[in-house]
């Protein structure tokens, strides 16, 4: 559930001295977005698209590359 991972978050980022401040740091930093190079805020640590739209974008054409580096892969094994 989101709201479930959202507070999980809440309580990485709840204040403890020491060890575990680089981790919480890490997530509230901006970094920019895989699919759009927009800089966004991570809700979680391994989040790397600014929005599930953009994401699911991404994913998308990654597929139609895969799709289309295949096709020329076979068509020049089948010239070759
Ligand atoms: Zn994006």
């Amino acid at each position: 559930m989101e709201v479930g991972g959202v507070l999980r978050v809440e309580e990485v980022a709840a204040p403890e001295p020491g060890g575990e401040c680089v981790r919480t740091h890490a997530l509230a930093t901006q970094r920019p977005c895989e699919g759009c190079g927009s800089d966004f805020t991570p809700r979680r640590l391994w989040q790397r698209h600014c929005t599930p739209r953009c994401q699911q974008r991404a994913f998308l054409e990654r597929r139609v590359a895969a799709a289309v580096a295949s096709r020329i892969r076979t068509s020049t094994e089948v010239t070759s």
